[in-house]
Formats: structure tokens, sequence, C-alpha cells
């Protein structure tokens, strides 16, 4: 499997008004895009910081993934997402290794990305996400 860098970090939380005024004017960094994405439930805002994103998960629906997150643990880091070539064979790799695969195959994320996610139970802790831009 070949990762290239962290492609994003999501983070949950409960305002995405109010927690992107933080970014912008508490640390400096500019939202460059807003975008809900109705098949999770969320709505989403973006900053760069290098080759790295930082993503603000706002839940849309209390029963939807970040909404259950948010109820439990408040918010927060909710997962890690590495950029990697060739997404498919990775989950085909990660299979045969014994990772608990979310999802068995790829679907498309915000931005058009191809991402896949890994339970944490097989990550040690980590909600893990594989994104493959193949627009590039
Ligand atoms: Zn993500």
């Amino acid at each position: 499997m070949e990762l290239s860098h962290i492609e994003h970090i999501g983070i949950a939380v409960k305002d995405l008004k109010q927690t992107i005024k933080y970014y912008e004017d508490v640390l400096g960094l500019k939202c460059y895009a807003i975008e809900e994405v109705k098949d999770q439930r969320v709505k989403t805002a973006f900053f760069m910081l290098g080759q790295t994103k930082i993503e603000l998960l706002e839940s849309t629906d209390k029963e939807g993934p970040i909404g259950k997150f948010i109820e439990k643990k408040g918010e927060g880091i909710h997962h890690l997402a590495f950029a990697v070539n060739g997404i498919n064979s990775a989950l085909v790799e990660l299979k045969e290794k014994g990772i608990q695969l979310v999802d068995q195959n790829p679907r498309k994320g915000a931005e058009g990305l191809d991402i896949a996610f890994l339970h944490p139970k097989s990550t040690h802790g980590v909600l893990t996400e594989l994104c493959e831009n193949k627009n590039k």
C-alpha cells in the first residue's frame, strides 16, 4: 500500500459557523469550501494547511454518524484520512491482512474523492479513512 500524506483530519463540531470563526479569526486559516454530504448527513467546511486539510463536520441529523459521535463523545477529532495511490488495491490488501473495513468498496466523499473507512477496532482506536483523488 502506498500512502502519500495525511489528506485531512476530520473534526466533529456542534456549530459549523462558530467553529469556522475560531479557525479563521484565531488560527488565521481560511475556509475555502463548505459542502453538504447528504449521504453522510453532514455539512463540511474545509481549510488547507500545507498538503493537509482540516475537515470540520457538523451533523445535519442527530441519528447520523456525526450526530451520534457528538452525543457520545462531544466535539473533537473524529477521523484521520490518508491519501493513497490505488484505493481499490489498498482495500484488497487490507482485507487480506485481516483489517475490518467499514466500506468494502470505495464511495464518493466530499470534493469528489473516492473514500473508504477502516474500522477503529482494527486500527488501534483511530477511525481511518483512505482517500484517492482520481480527478487529478
Ligand atoms: Zn474525511
